[in-house]
């Protein structure tokens, strides 16, 4: 453990090169982990392969490694992690906190989530099972105070029981980040704004499992010129993989992250740049939007 106590991760899904966005999230979480003295760690968050082409895990540590964003320690990948997500999904079906539901999407698409209809037995024993969240008996409604959004409470139930196991054996986002961020002893979770409605899902299956419950930090969003979250979909360019064509880039993501490099610093190297943006790190003066455009 660091003597700060602080322990961040960024945990990108390689489903392609990092983007503009993505680069926002892993700086912003560098910086927050960085200026407080605290370990910065890179987890793969690999856990369904049909959506992570070959190549995307290397070029990912090539884009860091170009932004000068250093890591702690070994990389973990969710892929290698199915025990320790089975072991949780035991404990909470001993519980009852999770169950399984062989009901199928088109079923239940009208009711807009998923309504609980096979909390107290499974509707189709039958078929294949996935595994849900029982959402209503865990902590709800959700409250945290988010380090930029302020004081957050979420009603879990309204957004359904959520999947933490699929119906084809793939693991499932919630059970995963859960999983593994207290495996790894995370204190500070700095990630993008589309994650924070996830954070309730999140913080009872924290309770259920009694696991700590880290600080979280959720960031403006980088839109593309349509309004949209830049991602794979609306093809955001990938960022670069080389230091020099990185450095404007670097410069646009601390703009990006409200902070106020100087433009003098556009081409400097990415290592000054950093060590500027350390020095004067302060997330309060991003202003609390879901997203904000970048040109
Ligand atoms: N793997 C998730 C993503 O790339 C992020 C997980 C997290 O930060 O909680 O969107």
């Amino acid at each position: 453990l660091p003597a700060s106590g602080y322990i961040g991760r960024f945990a990108p899904t390689p489903s392609g090169p990092l983007h503009l966005g993505s680069l926002v999230a892993a700086l912003g979480s560098w910086l927050d982990a960085r200026a407080a003295g605290g370990h910065w760690l890179l987890r793969i968050e690999d856990i369904d392969p049909p959506r992570c082409p070959p190549g995307a895990i290397d070029q990912i540590y090539r884009q860091l490694e170009a932004f000068g964003l250093e890591w702690d320690g070994e990389i973990r990948h969710q892929s290698d992690r199915g025990a320790a997500y089975q072991a949780a999904l035991d404990r909470l079906v001993a519980d009852r906190m999770a169950y399984p539901c062989g009901c199928s999407r088109r079923e239940w698409q009208q009711h807009g989530h998923y309504p609980g209809w096979c909390r107290h037995g499974s509707r189709h024993p039958e078929r294949a099972q996935a595994w849900r969240l029982r959402t209503d008996k865990g902590i709800q409604p959700v409250c945290w105070q988010d380090r930029l959004f302020g004081s957050q409470c979420l009603d879990p139930t309204a957004q359904g029981d959520v999947v933490l196991k699929r119906k084809d054996g793939l693991w499932a986002y919630q059970l995963a980040v859960v999983v593994d961020d207290a495996a790894q002893g995370i204190t500070d979770i700095v990630r993008g704004f589309d994650l924070l409605d996830n954070t309730p899902w999140q913080r009872q299956l924290q309770v259920a499992l009694n696991y700590p419950e880290p600080r979280y930090l959720h960031l403006p969003l980088v839109l593309g010129e349509d309004g949209q979250k830049l991602s794979k979909q609306n093809l955001a360019t990938a960022i670069p993989h080389d230091e020099a064509p990185a450095r404007p880039v670097l410069h646009q993501a601390l703009q990006l992250l409200g902070q106020a490099p100087p433009a003098a610093l556009r081409q400097a190297e990415v290592t000054s740049q950093l060590a500027h943006a350390l020095a004067h790190w302060s997330p309060e003066t991003m202003v609390a939007t879901p997203g904000r455009r970048h040109d």
